[in-house]
């Protein structure tokens, strides 16, 4: 999957992303990471690609020239590799949709996407008509520029691109796979502080151990994102009744017992 930046701070977003699992990605080919300087495309002297908005107020516009022709110079690249592309643009913006999992599987389906990153004031409002056609944010609260939800967005999309993570990495489930958080998890040693890991998890009963994250992972989901509890339990309602649950219930009966021995 490629990956294209529109930023005017190249070298933060690319130090940001040449690390640890994205590093080894890019290595191996699985992901491609350009950060294109749209100052680059300023064309003037200066270099300056802002300016003071119209109808007053505080602060500086990213102009609408510079971000078109870094656009276009983007767009015409991909275009000599596949003729037919006709990738999408994502805005980083806190009026956009918040950003969240299901989002990263759609756009890691993409095989060219498009980051524009924002700064000072925002983007003149003309361009972003022309060649946006998706605003995402990280969150209601307002940054200094694009760069690190751009970042956020690419680490995330890029974890589901297959290839870029390794077996051991992908074999696990992490919160929100089912719409639900993940349970608690513990490593070396079994007794740390006084606290014990679980005895389920030591006992090598893998229905034991599962039944016993399932129930956790719906605590902690009903405790932490309620939203997402109730949302869980409308779309699953066979998990709250009948069988299934006299079943779950007769195992958690047993590994609390086991826990008290
Ligand atoms: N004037 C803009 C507004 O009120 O919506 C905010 C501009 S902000 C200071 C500068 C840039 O940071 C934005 O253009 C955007 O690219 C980025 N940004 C700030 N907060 C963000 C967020 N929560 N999610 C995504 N991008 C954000």
């Amino acid at each position: 999957m490629n990956f294209y930046i529109m930023t005017l701070f190249p070298d933060m977003v690319m130090s940001g992303l040449r690390t640890s699992i994205l590093a080894r990605a890019l290595g191996n080919g699985y992901i491609n990471i350009e950060a294109v300087n749209i100052r680059d495309y300023a064309g003037n002297k200066h270099n300056k690609v802002d300016d003071y908005t119209y109808g007053g107020g505080a602060g500086m516009l990213m102009q609408a020239a510079p971000v078109f022709d870094c656009y276009n110079a983007i767009v015409e690249k991909i275009k000599s590799r596949n003729s037919d592309a006709n990738p999408r643009v994502v805005y980083v913006t806190p009026q956009g949709s918040v950003f969240n999992q299901n989002m990263t599987r759609e756009f890691s389906k993409e095989e060219d996407i498009i980051f524009l990153c924002g700064h000072y004031e925002g983007i003149d409002e003309r361009v972003l008509e022309e060649i946006v056609t998706d605003y995402v944010s990280i969150g209601d609260y307002v940054l200094t520029g694009g760069e690190l939800p751009a970042m956020v967005m690419i680490d995330a999309i890029s974890r589901l691109v297959p290839g870029v993570l390794n077996n051991e990495e992908s074999a696990q489930t992490e919160s929100f796979d089912d719409g639900l958080l993940e349970y608690p998890q513990y490593s070396r040693p079994e007794v740390w502080r006084e606290k014990r890991v679980p005895k389920v998890l030591l006992s090598g009963n893998h229905e034991n151990v599962d039944v016993w994250r399932f129930e956790k992972s719906l605590e902690r989901t009903k405790e932490r994102r309620p939203e997402l509890y109730d949302k869980y339990v409308q779309e699953h309602p066979e998990q709250f009744t009948g069988k299934s649950l006299k079943k779950r219930k007769r195992i958690l009966d047993k590994i609390a017992e086991a826990e008290q021995t």
